[in-house]
């Protein structure tokens, strides 16, 4: 296979947490029609009002540019990958998530993190947009990418989808990339309690229910500098201006909005590094007030 330019090492976006170096690897650029689908209270003038969305997070028009991407670092001696995309060949209701054909792989291999050497896949939640490389296809079968990893995710949110009346398309996406990882007894149900769970030294599962009702955010710690993984707790730096905002799918709206503020207030003047799942490029910033909210002030990547 020849090797696309996007595959090239320097290539790959990072930042640097203490002596942790976090990798974002990109999977795909989602289409403009996804921002008035997901966050439909997020309208053009909305959007227009926040000078410093400009021109990263949205367009002149408008138009919000989200993003999926994952998240990959070494703690504790742990190499982690913090959800996993939309994943390829995947059957989808959604025509931005259907099929897809892209060079996740390699970017994580250029990353530093050929799936085999992969210890730790954490799981903020289980949306098909989150779990979709957790497996991939291998002579017809949907088979676990990551066959030396634990995969974790909260027992909240496994318990919940195991109780749901699932829609077809619901159902596949459990049939294809959670029960493989469960059947070859990968998958650990961790308990989060309300001011959340160390899983490794370093790097902490922060219950932030709502959007799912077992949805976790991550913080990670080195050497008394920190970053946080939002998840879908916040998909889109408008909601910083605006944290009424919610998205569509949100299963438990107040909740998703309590869970969403809570975690600005933590992080409002801070020297916390976020990272956003959905966010993008440059993806990661400092969180300031702002006309009686936030904004995003951004910390652009560095390439390793
Ligand atoms: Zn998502």
């Amino acid at each position: 296979m020849s090797t696309p330019p996007t595959t090239d090492p320097t290539a790959i976006p990072c930042w640097t947490v203490g002596d942790v170096t976090v990798h974002r690897i990109d999977e795909v650029l989602l289409p403009p029609a996804t921002g008035p689908w997901l966050l439909p209270d997020a309208t053009p003038d909305v959007v227009a009002g926040q000078d410093w969305l400009r021109p990263h997070f949205a367009d002149d028009e408008g138009v919000l540019h989200i993003d999926s991407h994952s998240f990959a670092f070494t703690v504790g001696g742990l190499r982690t990958l913090v959800d996993t995309g939309i994943g390829n060949g995947k059957e989808r209701a959604n025509p931005a998530w259907h099929n897809l054909n892209t060079d996740y792989l390699q970017r994580l291999t250029a990353a530093g993190f050929p799936p085999d050497s992969v210890d730790l896949v954490i799981l903020t939640h289980l949306h098909a947009d989150h779990v979709g490389w957790n497996t991939h296809e291998v002579d017809g079968d949907w088979v676990p990418t990551f066959p030396n990893a634990r995969y974790i995710t909260s027992r909240v949110e496994r318990e919940f989808w195991a109780g749901y009346d699932m829609e077809e398309a619901r159902e596949q996406m459990f049939r294809d990339s959670v029960i493989p990882v469960e059947e070859a007894g990968l998958l650990d149900l961790v308990d989060v309690p309300a001011d959340g769970v160390e899983v490794v030294a370093g790097l902490r599962l922060i219950p932030t229910p709502g959007h799912t009702p077992g949805h976790i955010a991550l913080e990670l710690t080195s050497r008394a500098e920190t970053a946080l993984i939002t998840g879908d707790c916040i998909h889109h730096p408008v909601q910083l201006a605006h944290p009424t905002i919610g998205a569509c799918v949100d299963i438990e709206p107040e909740q998703s909005e309590a869970s969403r503020r809570r975690l600005l207030g933590s992080l409002a003047s801070t020297d916390t590094l976020v990272l956003g799942t959905h966010f993008a490029p440059p993806t990661a910033g400092r969180v300031v007030t702002h006309e009686g909210a936030y904004r995003l002030s951004p910390v652009p990547a560095d390439s390793h």
